[in-house]
């Protein structure tokens, strides 16, 4: 991927004045700084980053310039990736599977949170890291609904399980702790209470008082014009059910949003590479490139077509067969996707709330995939 340090008003300007044939990420500073904002001033606690949301340089450098202190990583990679840009932010380690190499690295860069869901890998981290002043989340999973999908799949420990982790985690002399992820792109206040109602009856369960929850990402970003997320709503039920399921043992609360603090600073522009005998329209990139997620999340309607000279394209709007570029036919657009009956081959197609999860997973297959990323001052024209 390409990146130019060439600030141009906006995307629509640097569309018609260079004509890109390959997908632009445009990338507005202050848009995720006023997220960053939104999180540091609503939530009732420390707000993280989990890095593997977007790990571009810019993201982390404009987050911590908004004041985030504290990362979410998953690998060394990521430990080293903060430690050189921010090199005296809270290092929080909660990817619950690791190697043993990958905990030395860990104590070697002074991580001083880690989360944990198994006995297995809980002995590893009480052989590998020494305990004083180090935090152990025990991270539990509830069969709750409300996100794109299930985050309980892969990691948690049962309520039972948590109970018997959180008790050896206090015993080994760790600051024991507890979290839990919702799910992705999740609007529903209540799941975060049923989760927060568990972690309170858990500590009671252990008998141990705990010393932070931390309540996850998965905070929504906007995917559709008719629906604004309401994150007050989430910060305010988080902030009201910790005081009323703890009681005097509340514990301090942390966030680890990755989604909801990138993804509105960030737009991509495709190109209509043909509308196949009028039909089907093939875009520059699909699923394999900044796209990925339409396939697992659903595709955005946060859409602006225009032509090649910017004119937005206003007709009605029809569902159509969208394709990616690449050969493989699962590299469509789910759904038939709503788009201008005006719509014509060389007209961009300006995707919103782009930031995550698009860069990190996009690919080279086919020779497709070399998108470039464009700072802008505003994301609207
Ligand atoms: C991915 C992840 C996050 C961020 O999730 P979002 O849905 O992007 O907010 C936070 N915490 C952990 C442990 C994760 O794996």
């Amino acid at each position: 991927m390409g990146q130019t340090k060439v600030i141009l008003g906006n995307p629509v300007d640097y569309l018609t004045s260079l004509s890109p044939e390959n997908p632009v990420l445009f990338f507005a500073p202050h848009a995720l700084q006023a997220k960053a904002a939104v999180f540091i001033g609503g939530f009732p606690g420390l707000v993280t980053y989990a890095v593997k949301a977007n790990p571009a340089d810019a993201v982390i450098e404009n987050l911590a310039a908004a004041g985030v202190r504290g990362f979410d990583v998953a690998s060394p990679f990521e430990m080293r990736l903060i430690r050189r840009l921010v090199p005296d932010a809270a290092l929080h380690y909660n990817n619950p599977v690791r190697s043993v190499a990958e905990i030395a690295v860990a104590v070697d860069l002074g991580v001083v949170s880690y989360s944990v869901d198994s006995m297995s890998e809980l002995n590893k981290l009480i052989a590998g890291v020494p305990a004083s002043g180090v935090e152990i989340s025990v991270r539990f999973k509830l069969p709750v609904g409300g996100a794109a999908y299930n985050f309980g799949a892969k990691f948690g420990a049962t309520s039972e399980l948590a109970v018997t982790l959180l008790r050896k985690v206090a015993e080994a002399g760790f600051v024991p702790s507890l979290t839990f992820h919702a799910g992705t792109q999740c609007g529903e206040p209540r799941a975060w209470a049923s989760y927060i109602h568990e972690a309170a009856r858990i500590a009671r369960s252990a008998g141990v008082t705990i010393a932070r929850l931390n309540v996850g990402g998965g905070f929504p970003s906007q995917r559709s014009k008719a629906v604004t997320p309401d994150l007050q709503a989430i910060f305010g039920v988080i902030e009201t059910v910790t005081t009323e399921a703890f009681g005097a043992e509340r514990p301090a609360l942390v966030c680890e949003p990755g989604r909801a603090l990138c993804a509105d600073g960030f737009c991509v522009a495709t190109q209509v590479k043909a509308v196949r005998d009028g039909a089907h329209v093939f875009l520059n990139d699909g699923i394999y490139g900044t796209l990925t997620e339409f396939a697992s999340v659903g595709a955005t309607d946060c859409v602006q077509v225009i032509s090649p000279l910017g004119e937005a394209r206003v007709g009605a709007q029809v569902a159509r067969p969208v394709f990616g570029p690449t050969c493989d036919s699962i590299d469509s657009l789910p759904d038939g996707m709503p788009l201008p009956d005006d719509l014509a081959e060389g007209d961009y197609v300006l995707f919103h709330g782009m930031g995550a999860y698009t860069t990190v997973t996009n690919t080279r297959f086919n020779g497709y995939g070399d998108v470039s990323v464009v700072t802008v001052l505003s994301l609207m024209s």
